[in-house]
């Protein structure tokens, strides 16, 4: 597999406080990386390391394949582009003069991408407003704007639905899809909002205290949380032959449950298990999410 950013045993020490110990990261190309942890895990301060705002008190990464200790780091730093806490922008200008600043601190040499790129974000009809009259989510969007001058490949985003309303969420969404599916780009993003998390990334790291807790894809966390049906019965020797009969996949967990991996027809299952002298004590659909998986590796009781 071939990765736009590997972290390896990256620590970062500010005075005698570890806020990142021995992190290891793979972001895959092509992947929405979901950087999920607690406010305070560390998140930012990894972004701020890869970006370049800070450096590594030991430990290092590559970007690109070029080590963060090489000269050519800045030629891999300008295919990536990041929002890192609040959006750097103009209040003063719109959003037209916000990009067309950003061309000129870049030296691109035209503008002629500032009008697609206004409406790649939703930003095309904002004419003479001024940036300072724009909501939460628009400012973020012209972050996102500012940060994929100069085509970058990889965008960074650290926290990009904190304190927005239900419809910026959902815009915020449905751009970082759109850039990672139309336009190839991988995107590692951080958040503590699970829910939202899960409905984009393809890959997941979970950080704790400055440690990398587990990676895993979306697949892999699927697989971890199939839904299943939780059956508790009276003998489950006797359901273990009715589900075999059924073709249908089970796990059994003690004397009197079982968990059954597929949708089961409720009364064909009853009729069947009763033939066999089983009774059905209790059914319970369970569907452990992004969040349950979460909580069973850092434990509960943070604000993630
Ligand atoms: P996150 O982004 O996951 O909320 P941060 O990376 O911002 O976490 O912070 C990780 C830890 O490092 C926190 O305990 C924070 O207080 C501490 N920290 C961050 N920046 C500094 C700094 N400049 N000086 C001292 N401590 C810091």
């Amino acid at each position: 597999m071939d990765y736009i950013l590997q972290t390896n045993n990256l620590t970062k020490k500010y005075k005698s406080f570890q806020a990142l110990s021995g992190l290891s990261m793979n972001v895959p190309k092509g992947s929405i990386y979901g950087f999920v942890g607690k406010n305070g895990a560390g998140k930012t301060t990894l972004i701020r390391l890869i970006c370049g705002l800070q450096e590594p008190t030991s430990g290092d990464f590559t970007l690109y394949g070029i080590r963060n200790d090489s000269k050519d780091i800045i030629k891999s730093r300008r295919r990536m582009g990041a929002v890192v806490e609040t959006p750097s922008i103009y209040l003063d200008m719109t959003a037209e003069e916000n990009l067309k600043q950003q061309y000129l601190i870049l030296g691109l040499p035209s503008f002629d991408d500032v009008q697609d790129l206004l409406k790649l974000v939703g930003l095309e009809n904002t004419g003479k407003k001024k940036a300072k009259n724009f909501s939460l989510g628009m400012k973020q969007r012209l972050g996102i704007a500012i940060a994929l001058a100069g085509e970058p490949d990889f965008l960074v985003l650290d926290e990009p639905v904190n304190g927005l309303d239900p419809q910026g969420i959902v815009e915020m969404r449905e751009l970082i899809l759109k850039l990672n599916r139309e336009r190839q780009i991988t995107v590692l993003i951080s958040s503590h909002i699970l829910d939202e998390l899960s409905r984009l990334a393809t890959h997941y790291g979970i950080i704790d205290n400055g440690h990398m807790v587990k990676e895993l894809s979306a697949k892999e966390l699927d697989a971890a949380c199939r839904k299943c049906v939780r059956l508790e019965v009276t003998n489950t020797s006797a359901l273990a032959r009715v589900l075999d009969s059924m073709n249908i996949e089970y796990k059994i967990i003690s004397d009197t449950i079982a968990d059954v991996f597929a949708k089961v027809n409720v009364t064909r299952l009853t009729t069947a298990l009763t033939n066999e002298n089983c009774e059905v004590l209790s059914m319970l659909e369970k569907d452990e999410s992004l969040e349950s998986f979460y909580i069973s590796l850092v434990g509960g009781g943070g604000n993630a």
